[in-house]
């Protein structure tokens, strides 16, 4: 485990000075299937049918195993009666793994605990899971759209506490927008009537996105009340204190720039997404992230050939255009925690306090851009020199192709989604668990 363990700060050692040859961190969404209701995700409204199963994930992390971290998410992933089996596929057959983290709703306890101590015994070097909790109990109930989901979430975390293992942890994550923004110490308070003891740093505040791909949420206000979401902020990274461990400096870096992607619209560090991350959907789709819909193709359809479809012009090309600031713009952990570990120099030495305030009515810029809305230049990689877009416009990938390819790949309805043409050798079975509200979905529902 210690040289998956060198692997991972290897590989971030490494995205600091140049791109990497492939990716070592993946969001991996393992199913759009969910039991909640929520007002700010429409991820429970996709009927979704021939999600990733078992087999392919083996197949492709044998092929491709150099991942050292993966991020595991859905929906709900216990909504899949297999899970256990898709993450013993991750762990068996991504020799480099180091790292796994997943987030839930909390809403299965037992089979929360269950999960998390069989991935410990089969062997992992860190894993991570955050139990969504988006305010004091009747806010998150209202949000989650599931009366009762208060209390299953923080029972699952309580439980999840106990478990004491040194490369487990466990924390709340609370995601602030219009309309839970001024209430995070409430939620504070209402935790601590049933967990004295939980701390500070048991809490990681992140912002709110919307993402046409990922969460079919457009148009839902996460982009409001920024003047609340920083106050909250900067409360509590004073109340959690110096950041000496590796999560917690991830945090409080990620936290500290969140004025700053306020105030310029624009991830505060050149986004790595495409170089040391990507994305891939339930159906194998691969994007460059949660937020921006720029798909680089679609990996079952190509026999799972990650290194074809990665040293494509497509993916260059979009690669591109992240590097000068042509697509959606977001500073959401899952891309911004990867993309601090690459700019570790920048991100150590930005201090919160050197920017000025965020004025009250700016509009901000994580609402779906149109492409091509360029307010400024990054650094680019060492080997990534904004020759490589150039070079795309000499080819015909240029300026007006890289329009198209975004707006070509805004999100669609459902009939149309490309995992209707999917290989029937990989056909998900009935694989969903019975709602708990009641209904119930299946693999082709
Ligand atoms: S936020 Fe999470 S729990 Fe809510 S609908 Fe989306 S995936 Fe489901
Ligand atoms: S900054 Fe752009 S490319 Fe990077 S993660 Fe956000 S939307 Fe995606």
């Amino acid at each position: 485990m210690l040289a998956r363990q060198i692997g991972l700060a290897g590989a971030i050692l490494g995205a600091n000075v140049r791109s990497p040859e492939l990716p070592y961190k993946v969001t991996f969404v393992a199913t759009y299937h969910c039991n909640f209701r929520c007002e700010m995700c429409h991820i429970w409204q996709k009927k979704s049918a021939n999600e990733m199963t078992p087999a392919e994930v083996s197949l492709f992390f044998e092929k491709w195993p150099r991942f050292t971290w993966v991020h595991l998410t859905g929906g709900e992933l216990f909504m899949r009666r297999d899970l256990d089996d898709l993450v013993a596929a991750i762990q068996t057959s991504c020799r480099s793994l180091y790292l796994l983290n997943f987030p839930t709703t909390g809403w299965f306890g037992d089979k929360t605990m269950s999960l998390v101590e069989r991935t410990l015994d089969r062997g992992v070097g860190r894993l991570m899971t955050t139990i969504s909790i988006d305010g004091p109990k009747a806010l998150h109930d209202e949000m989650r759209g599931l009366p009762g989901s208060w209390d299953k979430g923080i029972e699952t975390f309580r439980r999840l506490r106990g478990i004491r293992r040194s490369n487990f942890q466990t924390v709340v994550g609370m995601t602030l927008m219009a309309k839970n923004a001024n209430r995070v110490e409430e939620t504070v308070a209402a935790i601590r009537q049933v967990i004295p003891d939980f701390g500070r740093s048991e809490l990681h505040l992140n912002i709110g996105h919307q993402s046409g791909h990922y969460f079919d949420n457009v148009g839902y206000p996460v982009d409001q009340h920024h003047v609340e979401i920083l106050r909250a902020i900067d409360a509590h990274r004073k109340m959690n204190g110096l950041a000496v461990h590796p999560v917690k400096f991830l945090e409080d870096r990620y936290q500290a720039l969140v004025r700053r992607y306020y105030e310029t619209g624009k991830s505060p560090l050149p986004c790595t997404a495409l170089s040391s991350s990507c994305f891939i959907d339930p159906y194998w789709n691969l994007y460059a992230c949660s937020v921006w819909d720029a798909k680089i193709g679609n990996l079952r359809d190509d026999a799972f050939d990650l290194r074809g479809l990665w040293e494509s012009d497509r993916r260059r090309m979009l690669r591109a255009d992240v590097v000068e600031e042509r697509c959606s713009h977001c500073w959401t952990p899952c891309e911004a925690y990867p993309t601090i570990l690459g700019n570790l120099a920048r991100a150590a030495v930005t201090r919160a306090g050197d920017l000025t305030p965020a004025p009250a009515e700016t509009a901000w810029a994580h609402t779906i851009r149109p492409h091509g809305h360029v307010r400024g230049r990054r650094q680019l990689w060492p080997n990534e020199s904004s020759s490589s877009f150039r070079k795309s416009s000499v080819i015909g990938l240029g300026a007006t192709a890289l329009h198209n390819s975004h707006s070509s790949h805004a999100a669609k309805p459902i009939s149309s989604r490309p995992h209707q043409k999917l290989n029937a050798t990989f056909s998900a079975p009935a694989l969903y668990a019975t709602r708990s509200q009641g209904w119930t979905t299946g693999g082709a529902a």
